[in-house]
């Protein structure tokens, strides 16, 4: 497995070691796995939370030595330094990272994505070490092509639509409208890693997420998470299809998506990981382009794949407007549509997604069945107190 791997150039890749932050999220949990299974690392894994990397912790897994949790808040943590000087590669994942919260808990979105990633550019930077930094699609905020009028022929121009890490603006609205908080806090945070790079040659790596979605994605509200929570769109829909509930859609439903299986993307960061010559200094979007949908496309297809693993009928009226207001608040808005351009990781990686959205929704809702059905039965099941 790990003997005899070489770099896309040919070279041996050498063992290294990894300080992950936020390794216990959805996106960390399964670098984790990825490194572990298929390549010769080592894990400094830091969090605050380790449920959803338990199975490669435990004393009897079989990666124990090359897997280290580090249970410690990058807010606070004054062992930060010391693990990032440890390593040879920093990859920060840590966020808060859910629409919900951006525009009614801003102050700490705004935190968690600028002020506590300056520590770790920081450490970085002074020690010489090489930096991923997981940054977001949302940095683009709105098409060119949202402001055009509806019928226009430009919106049909992929000049007006398409994303590209090297000549699309950065469009964000109002500062009233707090759901841009998240965006433009990573936004700075890319421009101060970039100048990092500029001025004091710090070895870094920015990654666009478009809309990766898979197994172990959030929560599902009540069951793993509070009972108010509200996760990413993906967990959302499971929880209705779940609970056997119509599917809230937000305004109509008509924002558009692309989805990439989160199998696919982690294979994109390996490379990035292995691969230091080709991608330092380089921003790239990772994402599936041929994955796109409306999010009232989304949840249909949703809930015809979840009938077909569960076995269950689909509702009479399986969705249900919702406006924005009501489901996330004052001061929520909306990207209208994410597609990436793919011209960067291709040319510097090679890389391209393999699944189609079907078979990943149908991978990710036989996890979501198989994990949380009996839960959810259990749950909507007990009796009420009169
Ligand atoms: P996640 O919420 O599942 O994981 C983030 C992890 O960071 C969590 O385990 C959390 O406990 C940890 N964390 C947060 N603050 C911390 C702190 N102060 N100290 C220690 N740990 C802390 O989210 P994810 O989907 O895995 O996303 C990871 C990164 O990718 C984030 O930076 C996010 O902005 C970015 N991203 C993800 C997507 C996606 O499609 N999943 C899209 C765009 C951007
Ligand atoms: N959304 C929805 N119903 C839900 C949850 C989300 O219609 O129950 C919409 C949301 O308004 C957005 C899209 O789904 O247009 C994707 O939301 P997600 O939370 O995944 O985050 P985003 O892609 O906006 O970062």
């Amino acid at each position: 497995m790990a003997t005899g791997r070489v770099d896309l150039d040919g070279n041996p890749i050498k063992p290294m070691t990894i300080c992950m932050i936020g390794a216990g999220g959805f996106i960390g949990s399964h670098l984790c796995e990825k490194l572990m299974e298929e390549a010769p690392h080592k894990v400094l894994a830091v969090d605050v939370y380790n449920d959803k990397i338990k199975h490669l912790l435990e004393p009897s897994s079989q990666w124990g030595d090359r897997i280290q949790f580090h249970r410690l808040n990058i807010k606070n943590d004054s062992r930060l330094e010391g693990l990032i000087r440890m390593a040879d590669l920093t990859i920060n994942l840590a966020a808060i990272c859910t629409p919900a919260d951006y525009n009614t808990r801003p102050l700490d979105t705004i935190y968690s994505n600028f002020i506590d990633a300056l520590p770790v550019v920081k450490y970085c930077s002074e020690n010489s070490k090489r930096l991923i930094h997981f940054s977001t699609c949302e940095i683009y905020g709105k098409t060119i092509g949202a402001f055009l009028p509806k019928d226009s022929p430009l919106r049909q121009d992929p000049n007006c639509f398409l994303l590209k890490e090297d000549e699309s603006p950065c469009i964000f609205g109002p500062i009233e409208k707090q759901r841009w908080s998240y965006a433009c806090a990573k936004q700075l945070i890319e421009r101060l890693i970039y100048a990092e790079g500029a001025e004091n040659g710090l070895e870094f790596t920015i990654v666009r997420p478009f809309n990766w979605i898979g197994p172990r994605m959030d929560f599902i509200p009540g069951i793993d998470g509070p009972s108010e929570g509200v996760p990413r769109v993906l967990a959302c829909f499971s929880n209705n299809l779940l609970r056997r509930e119509p599917l809230k859609l937000v305004d109509g439903g008509q924002s558009q998506r692309t989805f990439v299986y989160i199998k696919d993307a982690i294979e994109a960061v390996l490379l990035m990981i292995e691969n230091p010559a080709r991608a330092n200094g380089h921003i790239f979007n990772v994402g599936n382009p041929n994955n796109e949908v409306t999010v009232r496309q989304l949840a249909e297809m949703m809930t015809q794949v979840y009938a077909k693993v569960s076995g269950e009928s689909s509702l009479d009226t399986p969705t249900v407007d919702v406006s924005s207001k009501e489901f996330y608040g004052e001061g929520y808005d909306d990207s209208d549509k994410r597609i990436p351009d793919m011209t960067i990781i291709n040319r510097q990686l090679g890389w391209n997604p393999k699944t189609s959205l079907f078979d990943l929704l149908e991978s990710t809702l036989t996890y979501q069945h198989r994990t949380y059905a009996e839960a959810v039965k259990k749950a909507t099941s007990k009796p009420v107190a009169s």
